[in-house]
């Protein structure tokens, strides 16, 4: 039976999706149908129709939704998936990172069986997390790590929580950091983690059970030669600490490096909480240098004010750019004399979100994009300028701060259109490559001053946005494929050194 000849079996609520995915894969895979065709064959009526819930569903099958039959009867009241396939296709992170590679590896002549095999994960762990609650309930979680390349090094990446995480997202982000690692020469292959749960629902308590449980579900994998975590969204210095004291339980002996993002007292790096934010500056101002741009002359909007967007706007303010608007999820702040970003953070670590902030004018998030600017910093989540907003864009320069925040479909028309992209796996790579220094410190056992780390960090972003500029004027090609080839030619340059094991 093929893929087409099934027909969407299963309707449920958006909180319930996770579970009716695997329940519908267990029912195909039960029946004696290969993996492949149950997957693709799912076809799942849900009662959210926001566009953001389709995209999910679409990630968290592997390959997407395709070729699923649409039963009249069966769609009252629902919406089948099968039809948004193409804006699907643009919204699925782990695509998006495919497209570029392919771009990139074309440009590289790179053979096909080296392409074959940084195309995919090298190694995917899916684990259950049971955790008893504080009502004394169990809930079962979801955890996934994904290992993309460990060529150059033991991985490295972030762990997420967040209720969307999906299989696809983690895979893009491993192969984000693999390609991330490469690009600033540091010598980590890429992984990325993630659980599936809405952190705002949970106590502290059951944050830690299942920081701890999912920790010692992928304990085989991890170490400070294998794996090396760090935070991502939803997860903090304290999940760090967590993941450590498991670890170092199992292994009998204290083990710091085998996360970074520590406290500083637990062995963390001096620099570190600023790192990325220092990135994106230093990105920034490489970038206006080259395009001859101004920085007191510049106004700039910076989407999301969290550890990325609000570090990078604090120093470029302090840089002497003029910072207009700065948004957080709830809303946009913008105040075309500039905003006073020392203020805007105090009133931030205050009130926890920018609403009522009363030097400067409220917006909803949705237009911020859209602003005139000079300088735009997406630095919240995935997915922010695609093609559906992409011709309203203004900015000259846009400095990736976020992870995959552009688009495929939108890269191109940016492109067309002559606008810079600092793309994200140059212009966020300080938070890896100070990552890189605490995980070198632990090893030594000696700490770093801040003055140093902060000024061999400026030399490896220096370099490495350098490097990406050259390759850029040299092939003709954007920042962004410039940045993927030099990654992957060093990865293939590797690979190739040390042979296929067999
Ligand atoms: P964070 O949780 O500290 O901050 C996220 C910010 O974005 C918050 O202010 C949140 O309110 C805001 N936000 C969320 N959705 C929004 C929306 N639709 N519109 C406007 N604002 C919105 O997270 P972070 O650590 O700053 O990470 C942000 C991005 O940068 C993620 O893509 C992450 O993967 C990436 N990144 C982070 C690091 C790091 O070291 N923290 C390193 C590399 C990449």
């Amino acid at each position: 039976m093929e893929p087409a000849e099934f027909r969407p079996t299963h309707r449920c609520p958006l909180e319930n999706l996770n579970e009716a995915i695997v329940d519908s894969l267990m029912e195909f895979r039960l029946k004696g149908f290969p993996p492949a065709h149950a997957q693709a064959a799912i076809g799942l009526f849900i009662t959210d129709r926001k566009p953001r819930t389709r995209s999910l569903i679409t990630s968290v099958c592997s390959p997407p939704i395709i070729g699923v039959p649409v039963d009249e009867q069966a769609m009252s009241g629902g919406t089948v998936v099968a039809n948004e396939q193409s804006l699907q296709d643009e919204l699925n992170p782990f695509l998006a990172m495919a497209k570029r590679f392919d771009i990139a590896s074309d440009q590289l002549g790179l053979d096909h069986g080296v392409r074959e095999v940084l195309r995919r994960p090298d190694r995917e762990l899916s684990v259950a997390i049971p955790i008893l609650m504080d009502d004394a309930t169990t809930r079962v979680f979801t955890g996934y790590r994904v290992q993309h390349n460990f060529s150059r090094g033991p991985c490295k990446g972030g762990i997420r929580f967040a209720p969307d995480v999906s299989l696809d997202e983690v895979r893009a982000l491993a192969a984000w950091m693999t390609w991330k690692c490469s690009v600033v020469g540091i010598p980590f292959g890429g992984a990325k983690g993630g659980v599936i749960c809405d952190p705002r629902e949970l106590s502290q308590g059951e944050l830690e059970r299942i920081t701890r449980r999912y920790t010692a579900g992928i304990m085989d994998i991890l170490g400070p030669d294998r794996d090396v975590p760090a935070p991502d969204m939803n997860t903090n210095e304290q999940t760090m600490a967590w993941i450590m004291d498991t670890y170092s339980m199992h292994v009998r002996k204290t083990t710091t490096a085998v996360v970074t993002g520590k406290p500083i007292s637990l062995g963390g790096s001096r620099g570190r909480t600023e790192a990325t934010g220092r990135g994106v500056m230093i990105s920034t101002r490489d970038a206006m240098r080259k395009l001859g741009m101004n920085p007191s002359e510049s106004r700039v909007v910076v989407q999301g004010s969290g550890n990325v967007g609000g570090i990078a706007a604090m120093l470029l303010h302090r840089e002497g750019y003029r910072v207009i608007s700065i948004s957080d999820m709830y809303g946009t702040v913008l105040n075309e004399n500039g905003l006073d970003m020392p203020a805007v953070m105090a009133w931030l670590r205050e009130k926890r979100r920018l609403e009522g902030y009363p030097d400067a004018d409220h917006m909803p998030n949705g237009e911020q994009l859209e602003l005139p600017c000079d300088i735009l910093i997406p630095a919240a989540t995935e997915n922010q300028i695609t093609s559906q907003n992409v011709d309203k864009i203004k900015a000259r320069l846009v400095v990736e701060g976020a992870n995959g925040p552009t688009t495929a479909e939108a890269s191109r028309t940016l492109d067309d259109g002559g606008v810079m992209v600092v793309p994200d796996i140059l212009a966020n790579a300080g938070g890896v490559t100070v990552s890189y220094f605490e995980w070198v410190q632990d090893r030594m056992g000696y700490f770093w001053t801040e003055d140093v780390v902060n000024s061999r960090l400026e030399q490896i972003m220096a370099t490495a946005f350098e490097d990406v500029y050259t390759m850029s004027k040299k092939r003709k090609v954007s920042m962004r494929i410039a940045a993927y080839m030099l990654a992957i030619d060093r990865v293939a340059t590797v690979y190739r050194l040390r042979g296929v094991f067999a």
